[in-house]
């Protein structure tokens, strides 16, 4: 996902689970709900809509609009 790039471009924060400092990997729900996901410890963190919203400003400002494929 895009803001995977831009976290590692350093554009936005890096997201990183509290528990084991792994990376969190976004990820939306059937109901276009994003959340955060650590694959090492099933760590999920649905972010607020603070977040959210920010994340969303980066993705249109670097790649536009969303398009869901
Ligand atoms: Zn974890």
């Amino acid at each position: 996902m895009a803001y995977q790039k831009l976290a590692g471009e350093q554009k936005v924060p890096p997201l990183t689970c509290p528990m084991d400092k792994s990376f969190l990997y976004p990820n939306l729900t059937d109901q276009d709900q994003l959340y955060l996901y650590c694959l090492e410890c099933s760590y999920k963190n649905y972010m607020g809509l603070e977040m959210y919203e920010k994340v969303e400003k980066y993705v249109e400002k670097y790649h536009g609009k969303q398009e869901s494929s």
